[in-house]
């Protein structure tokens, strides 16, 4: 970015910070009716910048009103598809076009590099809401062949769900809130968001954008506040019929039993502790690159993030001095800094909670083999780390992290079997990342691993890809059909001719 683009952008930051305080209902951004508060810090400062609303259940009871309206009597549901996918396109524009101003906003609440917030949330988050905006016109349902004796025509329709709750967590802000709203709105629901009190800026900027492009009122809603308050409403109330939750697995089973009550239909995107499998003939040098990459980018804040690495004994001082090379060398800096390649963790609990995984891994015996403890600076700043020697006993190994630390150990000449048994060895079951250049391992492997999603050599995410967890790392799919599918109801018709 030049000088003056990024004192447009300060400009523009700046300015929405006096009018961040409110939240947005039924086409109005109007402020919280308790008139509590949540401050916005800058985690590579500790300075507050902003405050952003703490709703109340009465928010939300306006706002679950307000997409109940909107979703009953139009016009959004009504609206044909192709004016709702030019909505969603002109969307997608509205953020591309604001991209400086919301990167700046991202890097300011949530401390990733600028360079991050531009290309991979702002726009992946533009890049996503044209994918599914694309899905708009190609949604409907099929016709059946019935065996009962007689002449039928029998089909099935696809329709929204309805009103959709969207509770994100605080590690990708902007893209997580686009990843549940954009197929939600491609389905036809109307939603209410509700983003991590620790960075609601963008998602708040979000919904301006929103307004300007032209949506009807009541269709996206967003309401700012405490998981435990503004969150909890959404997850127990009875006018919403759909939730999707991306967050900590233990938010996720409370979430589960709040949507009971009315059955509410759930996804859940949940945790993870995601294995890397790093073969003899593998690629050295692109696996030190790739397991560098998936487990310290987004300071590991990342629910798929490789963090547990199985390399061959033959390779594996190699690949972990390699690994260790890299994690010494990555500019660790605010990331308002065009240099920093890794951020600040996002807020001082999510820095005391990685820290104290740290002590707990130096506690228990494992080795040290990079980074280890905070930066001696102002920010929540810590140093990418390497364990060696964890085992599965150790809550290091066996917890999520959600931070840059990696765990690593070795196989020998195990089978498959052996390998895919010790990777599998965790309650989550997100991604998998595999290393070699043999097909047949590869193929072989990815059957055997219990995860959602198999990476061989550093595979990409996609839009096109269903993204999701096997056991305890959630329910359901995001992203490709699946995703739309996921804010449907499938309705049977069958008529006697
Ligand atoms: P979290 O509590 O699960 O937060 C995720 C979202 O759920 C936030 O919007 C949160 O609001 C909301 N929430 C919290 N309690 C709720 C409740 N009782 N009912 C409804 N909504 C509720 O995650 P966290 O506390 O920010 O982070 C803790 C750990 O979770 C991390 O260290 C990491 O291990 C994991 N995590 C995983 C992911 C992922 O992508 N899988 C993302 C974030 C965190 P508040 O912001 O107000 O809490
Ligand atoms: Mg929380």
């Amino acid at each position: 970015m030049d000088l003056a683009t990024a004192s447009v952008a300060e400009a523009d930051a700046q300015s929405f910070f006096r009018r961040c305080g409110r939240i947005l209902i039924n086409g109005d951004f109007v402020p919280p009716r308790n008139d509590q508060f949540i401050p916005a810090i800058d985690p590579a400062t500790e300075q507050v910048i902003a405050h952003v609303p703490a709703a109340g259940r009465a928010d939300v009871d306006t706002a679950v009103a307000a997409a109940r309206n909107a979703f009953e009597h139009g016009p959004w549901s009504r609206m044909n598809p192709s004016e709702r996918a030019r909505l969603m396109y002109r969307l997608a524009d509205a953020v591309e076009r604001n991209m400086d101003e919301l990167a700046l906003l991202e890097t300011l609440d949530n401390g990733k590099p600028l360079k991050a917030s531009r290309s991979i949330d702002v726009m992946g988050s533009a890049e996503k809401l044209r994918y599914f905006a694309g899905w708009v016109t190609k949604i409907g349902g099929e016709t059946a062949s019935l065996s009962a004796p007689g002449d039928w025509h029998a089909y099935t329709l696809r329709e929204p769900v309805g009103v959709a709750a969207l509770i994100v967590p605080w590690n990708f802000p902007l893209m997580m809130a686009v990843t549940k709203m954009a197929p939600a709105l491609a389905a036809g629901c109307t939603v209410i968001l509700k983003p991590a009190e620790q960075t609601s800026l963008t998602a708040l900027r979000l919904g301006e954008l929103v307004q300007e492009v032209g949506f009807p009122a009541g269709v996206v809603n967003i309401v700012t506040g405490y998981g435990e308050i503004a969150g909890a409403a959404l997850a127990e109330h009875p006018g919403v019929d759909k939730i999707s939750f991306t967050g900590s697995t233990e938010v996720g089973k409370l979430i589960l039993r709040a949507a009971a009550g009315n059955l509410k239909r759930v996804t859940l995107e949940l945790g993870g502790k995601s294995p890397v499998l790093v073969f003899p003939d593998a690629d050295i040098e692109a696996a030190v690159a790739g397991v560098s990459r998936f487990i310290f980018s987004n300071s590991g804040q990342v629910c798929a993030a490789g963090s547990r690495l199985y390399a061959h004994r033959k390779i594996f001082d190699a690949l972990v001095s390699g690994i260790a090379e890299k994690a010494k060398s990555l500019k660790v800096g605010p990331g308002v800094d065009a240099s920093a390649e890794m951020g600040p963790l996002v807020s001082e609990e999510q820095l005391d909670r990685v820290l104290g995984y740290m002590r707990s891994g130096i506690e228990a015996g494992a080795s040290l083999v990079a980074g280890g403890s905070r930066l001696d600076r102002r920010g929540y700043f810590v140093a990418p780390t390497i364990f060696t020697g964890t085992t599965c006993q150790m809550a290091v190994q066996r917890e999520e992290v959600f931070g840059p630390v990696l765990c690593a150990a070795y196989f020998d000449e195990d089978g498959l079997d052996a390998i895919a048994a010790e990777a599998n060895n965790t309650d989550y079951g997100l991604s998998a990342y595999i290393w070699t250049r043999d097909l047949g391992v590869a193929h072989k492997l990815a059957r055997k691993l219990k995860a959602g999603f198999v990476r061989v050599n550093g595979g990409p995410l996609d839009n096109a890809l269903p993204f999701g967890g096997y056991k305890q790392s959630g329910w359901g799919r995001e992203n490709a059909k699946a995703g739309i599918d996921a804010y449907t109801e499938v309705k049977a018709v069958a008529i006697a001719l």
